[in-house]
């Protein structure tokens, strides 16, 4: 993201009475706290605590049984050894790019896609391309980053035709499955690491199920590239949060994983209702698709430009009291046009989402083209 919308969200979240409608953050009525602090005492209090021990970079056994098992609920057979356990999904990405694509390489990405991994493949000098029309081995890609069960921004499934083109295609495959157990219909399609595990790498997080803050997530990269990969992450942060890894284990083994889903897929369905209504209510030209999972969804003004561009439309919402992500950081290429913003709805109250389309109704009418 450019820093003056960096400097100005930055500033705007400081603000209690701006209604943040970016960010992408977990509802915090969802963290199940008094469970998590209880996984703590037990982690912390046990005779020999291996939660605060250093540990081997792969991550805890135990832990890795259950990612396997819920792995299999969603139809991809994994062995529990084939798995890392990663700081979050952002660090499988960066260990994925890493083994993948050299600098001066090229990543197929959607023509919107999650910013924090197209900021991190432009750090890693990897030049972005949309996915072919046609032949993909013209694209001489190194691999294809993509969001098969929930996107990010859309909240929508990738195509079937979209999905057997690139399963057909024989290219390596970075395959983030960060919003994959929020789908509001059930457990998400099928891994596409369950068809082509020889050259998928899956990644996953409990970032949206459980908590951000506890910074843990998973890679199964491709067997060829198991002692590559473990090694990458071990040179990053030798292992990751032991604690966090302790509490999420102890969280599966006793909450009843699925049930939580459930629950949140619910919760998420009805905020994600709620926003739509109050977007038809109070900009009804603008276009935008019902998400079918995740946090957020990606919304098109009724004219493709504005005064003072997508920074004035920021600028004059802020001033209104309402925030938003605009869609220039979605895209590979930066562009603002035509315009487009990000809304999320995972965090705010039924109120709050409606209260936030009001204002940002307002900004709207003050930088239209009339
Ligand atoms: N992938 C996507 C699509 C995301 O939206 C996010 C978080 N916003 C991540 C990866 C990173 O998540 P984590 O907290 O697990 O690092």
């Amino acid at each position: 993201m450019p820093d003056k919308f960096e400097t100005l969200l930055r500033e705007a979240a400081k603000r209690p009475e701006v209604i943040g409608m970016g960010g992408g953050l977990p509802s915090p009525r969802q963290f199940p706290r008094r469970a998590l602090v209880q996984a703590l005492a037990e982690a912390v209090f046990q005779s020999s605590p291996a939660a605060l021990q250093y540990a081997w970079p792969e991550g805890a056994d135990d832990l890795r049984a259950r990612i396997a098992e819920h792995m299999a609920s969603r139809g991809a057979a994994v062995d529990p050894g084939r798995i890392l356990v990663t700081s979050g999904a952002q660090q499988a990405l960066m260990v994925a790019a890493q083994l993948l694509c050299p600098r001066g390489s090229r990543m197929l990405t959607d023509p919107e896609t999650y910013p924090g991994a197209l900021e991190l493949f432009r750090a890693r000098g990897i030049d972005l391309i949309p996915f072919p029309e046609g032949d993909f081995a013209a694209a001489d890609a190194c691999a294809a980053y993509v969001m098969p069960a929930v996107g990010n921004p859309r909240g929508v499934a990738m195509g079937g035709e979209a999905r057997r083109r690139l399963l057909a295609s024989g290219v390596a495959i970075l395959e983030d499955d960060a919003y994959g157990d929020l789908r509001f219909d059930g457990p998400g399609p099928r891994p596409l690491c369950a068809e082509a595990p020889d050259r998928v790498f899956f990644i996953g997080t409990f970032s949206k199920t459980l908590a951000p803050g506890l910074r843990v997530g998973w890679l199964v990269p491709p067997e060829r590239f198991q002692e590559e990969a473990t090694r990458a992450k071990r040179d990053a942060d030798l292992q990751a949060n032991g604690l966090g890894q302790a509490i999420v284990e102890r969280y599966l083994r006793a909450e009843g994983f699925p049930h939580r889903l459930e629950r949140l897929r619910v919760f998420y369905r009805r905020r994600a209702k709620h926003l739509a209504s109050a977007i038809r209510r109070e900009l009804p030209g603008w276009r935008f698709e019902l998400p079918e999972g995740g946090f957020a969804l990606w919304l098109e003004p009724d004219a493709p430009d504005c005064r003072g561009g997508e920074l004035g439309l920021l600028e004059a919402a802020i001033d209104e009291g309402v925030s938003f992500d605009p869609g220039s950081s979605f895209r590979p290429d930066r562009s603002p046009h035509p315009l487009a913003l990000r809304l999320c709805y995972s965090a705010l109250d039924p109120k709050d989402l409606a209260e936030g389309a009001r204002r940002l109704a307002r900004a709207w009418r003050r930088v239209e083209h009339r």
